[in-house]
C-alpha cells in the first residue's frame, strides 16, 4: 500500500463525470441565476420522479429539511416527537429547533432500526410526531410505524438522509410517511459539491408550506404569510445534482456488490454484518460491523492504512446536550452496545477490488 485507503472517496466520482458537471456548472454561471431558479425547479421535479412523490422542495441541508417538516406538520412547544437515540445528532436537534422535546425509543437488536415493539409504550396526549431514520440506508418497518400513527393521528416524518433511492415493499424512502426529508452532503449517496437537502410529500399544503418557509415565508405576491427562513438551495448544487442522480441507481448496484463480497468474505468470521430484508432494498450508504474488541480492531487498522468511521461513539440520550431530557445509561441497551461495538469499513462505488480484499484479510487476521 503506498496510500491510505480513504473512508469516502470521492475524487474518482468526480473524473467519471468531470465534463458533465464542469457544463451544467457553466451554464449555472452564465446565467447568473445563482439561488433557486430553473435548476432547483428541475431537480425538483426529477427527485420527486425519483422518490414516487408528487413534491419534491429543495432546502439548503437535510437538517432544514427536518426542520421545515416538523413545523409543516404543526409541531411545537409542548409537543413530544418519537425517535431513535441511535442516529446522527441533526434528527433530535431538528425537534429541539421547534421547541417540542424528543422521547426516545431503542433500536431493534437485529435491523438497527427502530424497535416498533417499543413504540406504542412512548406515546401520550402530547405525542405529534414520529421520526424513523433509515439508518445507514436500510428502510424502517415502516408498516408497523404507520399502522402505529395512524391509531393514534400522529405524523410520520422519515428521516431518509442516509437511504436515497432505498425501497421498501417497491416502493422508494421518502414516500412512505406524510413527509420524507433527504440530506445532499458531499458524503451521502447522492451528494452535492456543498450543502443540500430536499423534502418529498404528497401533500400539496405541507408542499406549499415547506416552499414558503424556506424563503422566508414569501408567497408568489412577494407578501409574507408566514415567519420563514433562508433555507434555499444554491443553483449550482441542483445543477451538480442533476447530473448526479442519473447516476445514482447504478452506484447503488456498487455499493451493492460491495457489501455483497464483504458480506461472503466474513461469512465464517465472529463478525455481525449488516443485515437485509426480504422486504427491503438496503443502499449501503454505511456498511456497518458489530465487533467484541471495536477500538483495538480500528486502531489497528488505521495504522494499516485503512480509514474506518464509528457511527455513532455516543448515542443521543447520552450527549450532554440532551441531558435535561433525564435519560440515563441503560435506558436504550441496544444502542448503547451498538455505540461501543460498530464500526463502519469503506464503502463506494469506485472502492477498488484490490482495496476490499486487503481491508477484508486485514480484520480477518487481527
Ligand atoms: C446527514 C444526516 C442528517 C443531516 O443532514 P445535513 O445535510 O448534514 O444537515 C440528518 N439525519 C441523518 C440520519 C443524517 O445521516
Amino acid at each position: 500500500m503506498n496510500s491510505r485507503i480513504p473512508f469516502v472517496d470521492l475524487k474518482q466520482q468526480y473524473n467519471n463525470i468531470k465534463s458533465e458537471i464542469f457544463e451544467a456548472v457553466n451554464n449555472v454561471l452564465k446565467s447568473t441565476n445563482f439561488v433557486l431558479g430553473t435548476e432547483v425547479k428541475r431537480f425538483e421535479e426529477e427527485f420527486a420522479l425519483y422518490t414516487g412523490t408528487k413534491y419534491a422542495i429543495c432546502v439548503n441541508s437535510g437538517t432544514s429539511a427536518l426542520h421545515l417538516a416538523l413545523l409543516a406538520c404543526g409541531v411545537g412547544p409542548g409537543d413530544n416527537v418519537i425517535t431513535v437515540p441511535f442516529t446522527f445528532l441533526a434528527t433530535a436537534a431538528a425537534i429541539k429547533y421547534v421547541g417540542a422535546k424528543p422521547v426516545f425509543v431503542d433500536i431493534d437488536n437485529v435491523t438497527h432500526n427502530m424497535n416498533t415493539d417499543k413504540l406504542e409504550e412512548v406515546i401520550n396526549d402530547k405525542t405529534k410526531a414520529i421520526i424513523p431514520v433509515h439508518l445507514y440506508g436500510l428502510p424502517a418497518n415502516m408498516e408497523r410505524i404507520n399502522a402505529i400513527a395512524r391509531k393514534y393521528k400522529l405524523k410520520v416524518i422519515e428521516d431518509a438522509a442516509q437511504a436515497h433511492g432505498a425501497l421498501y415493499r417497491n416502493s422508494k424512502v421518502g414516500s412512505l410517511g406524510d413527509i420524507g426529508c433527504f440530506s445532499f452532503y458531499p458524503s451521502k449517496n447522492l451528494g452535492a459539491y456543498g450543502e443540500g437537502g430536499a423534502v418529498t410529500t404528497n401533500n400539496p399544503d405541507y408542499a406549499n408550506a415547506i416552499s414558503m418557509m424556506r424563503n422566508w415565508g414569501l408567497d408568489n405576491q412577494g407578501s409574507q404569510v408566514m415567519d420563514g427562513y433562508n433555507y434555499r438551495m444554491d443553483s449550482i448544487q441542483a445543477a451538480v445534482l442533476r447530473v448526479k442522480l442519473k447516476y445514482l441507481d447504478s452506484w447503488i448496484e456498487a455499493r451493492r456488490l460491495k457489501a455483497a463480497k464483504y458480506n461472503n468474505l466474513f461469512l465464517n468470521s465472529n463478525i455481525k454484518m449488516p443485515i437485509e430484508s426480504d422486504e427491503s432494498r438496503h443502499v449501503y450508504h454505511i456498511y456497518g460491523i458489530q465487533v467484541q474488541e471495536r477500538d483495538n480492531l480500528n486502531k489497528k487498522l488505521n495504522g494499516l492504512g485503512i480509514n474506518t468511521k464509528i457511527h455513532y461513539p455516543v448515542p443521543i440520550h447520552l450527549q450532554a446536550t440532551y441531558k435535561y431530557l433525564g435519560y440515563k445509561s441503560g435506558d436504550f441497551p441496544v444502542s448503547e452496545k451498538l455505540a461501543e461495538q460498530e464500526l463502519s469499513l469503506p464503502i463506494y462505488p469506485d472502492l477498488s477490488e484490490p482495496n476490499q480484499s486487503y481491508i477484508v484479510e486485514n480484520i480477518l487476521n487481527i
